[in-house]
C-alpha cells in the first residue's frame, strides 16, 4: 500500500510503498476511504508530542471499510478510528469511566499506525459505525474534531453563552451542536482571519471578532482549540463568575502569568484529554440526529505536507481531509 511516513519529526512525510498491515487478533483491517489531518498530527509531525512510534503513519480520523476480521463489525462495515487506540481495560482509570486517561493508553497516529495510508489495521473495540448521512470526507473530522470538540463542550457545563477561540475543525462542529442545543456561540479568531469569522457567522455563531478582543456580553463558559496559552488569561477575562475555560487541544504554548483576580470569584479552568468510548457513541448518535454541516476540502493522500503546511499556517477553513 502506499502511505505518507513519518520518518524523523521535523523532517516532511515521505510516500512509501508498504507492506498491507496484517491485523492481529482482536483487530480488524479497514480499506481508507478518507483520513482527517489534525492539528495534533503537526504536533507529532513537528515533535511536541514526547516518543512516537517511529516510523510512523500519522492520521487519527480514519474512515474506512473493514476488509478483514472483527466479530462486531462485519466485512463491509463502514467504520471510523479515532485518536483512542488501546486502552488497558485494568487501571484505576479504566476501571471508573475514564478510559480516556489510562495509564497505558495507545493512540492512533501516534503510538500506533494511522490512517494516512491505503490500509489500516485497528483494535475493533475502538471502531465505530459511521452516520451514513455523511460521505467519507465530512465523516472523517467527526472522528476527532468532533469527538473530542463534543467532550470539551460537555466540559463546558451547560452554558447559555459559549465562547469558542480558534474557529478551525474542532469549533466548525462543536459551534453547531451548541447552536442545536440552544447556546448562543461566540467566535474569536486570530486578528484579522476574517474567512474564519465568516464561517462562524455561517454557522449560526451570533457574534465573530479578533480573540484580543472582549465579546459584547460575557461568556458562561469558552472553550479554547488555538494551542496558544496566551488565550487562557485572555478567555478568564471573558467570563463572568464561576465560567469555566476549558483547554481543548493535547499542545498548547505557555500560559503566561496572569493577575489572580482574573481566576478569582471560582472561574475554573480545565483541560480535556483524549476521548473514551462513551464519548464517540453519544457523539456519533447525535451527529446522526443533528445533520452537521462538515466543510472539508478532500485532498490526495500525497498532497499531506502541503496540507500540514496550510494548516499550520492557519490557511485552512474548516476541516482537511485525505483521500488515498
Ligand atoms: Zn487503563
Ligand atoms: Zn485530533
Amino acid at each position: 500500500m502506499r502511505a505518507m511516513v513519518l520518518v524523523e519529526p521535523r523532517r516532511p512525510l515521505e510516500l512509501r510503498e508498504l507492506a498491507d498491515p496484517r491485523p492481529q487478533p482482536g483487530q480488524v483491517l479497514l480499506r481508507v476511504r478518507a483520513c482527517g489531518v489534525c492539528r495534533t498530527d503537526l504536533h507529532v509531525a513537528d515533535g511536541e508530542l514526547p516518543d512516537p512510534k517511529l516510523p510512523l503513519v500519522l492520521g487519527h480520523e480514519i474512515v474506512g471499510i473493514v476488509e478483514e476480521g472483527g466479530s462486531r463489525l462485519a466485512k463491509g462495515t463502514r467504520a471510523g478510528v479515532p485518536w483512542l487506540g488501546w486502552t488497558c481495560g485494568e487501571c484505576v482509570w479504566c476501571r471508573s469511566g475514564r478510559e480516556n486517561l489510562c495509564d497505558r493508553a495507545r493512540f492512533t497516529g501516534y503510538q500506533l499506525d494511522g490512517g494516512y495510508a491505503g490500509f489500516a489495521v485497528a483494535d475493533e473495540r475502538y471502531c465505530f459505525p459511521l452516520p451514513e448521512r455523511y460521505p467519507d470526507a465530512e465523516a472523517a473530522p467527526l472522528l476527532c474534531a468532533g469527538l473530542i470538540g463534543y467532550r470539551s463542550l460537555r466540559m463546558a457545563g451547560d452554558p447559555r453563552r459559549l465562547g469558542l477561540y480558534g474557529f478551525g475543525a474542532a469549533a466548525h462542529l462543536v459551534a453547531q451542536v451548541a447552536r442545536a442545543e440552544g447556546r448562543e456561540v461566540y467566535a474569536f479568531t486570530s486578528p484579522g482571519d476574517l474567512d474564519a469569522q465568516r464561517l462562524a457567522l455561517e454557522l449560526g455563531a451570533v457574534w465573530a471578532g479578533s480573540s484580543l478582543e472582549l465579546p459584547p456580553a460575557p461568556l458562561d463558559a469558552a472553550i479554547l482549540f488555538a494551542p496558544v496559552g496566551a488565550l487562557v488569561p485572555q478567555a478568564l477575562r471573558a467570563v463572568r463568575k464561576a465560567g469555566v475555560v476549558v483547554c481543548g487541544g493535547i499542545h498548547m504554548s505557555d500560559i503566561p502569568s496572569f493577575p489572580y483576580r482574573l481566576l478569582w470569584e471560582e472561574r475554573v479552568v480545565r483541560s480535556v484529554a483524549n476521548l473514551t468510548r462513551r464519548d464517540a457513541e453519544e457523539f456519533l448518535a447525535l451527529a446522526a440526529r443533528v445533520p452537521l454541516e462538515v466543510r472539508v476540502k478532500p485532498q490526495p493522500l500525497e498532497r499531506a505536507n502541503e496540507v500540514l503546511t496550510a494548516l499550520r499556517a492557519g490557511a485552512i477553513v474548516g476541516a482537511a481531509a485525505l483521500v488515498p
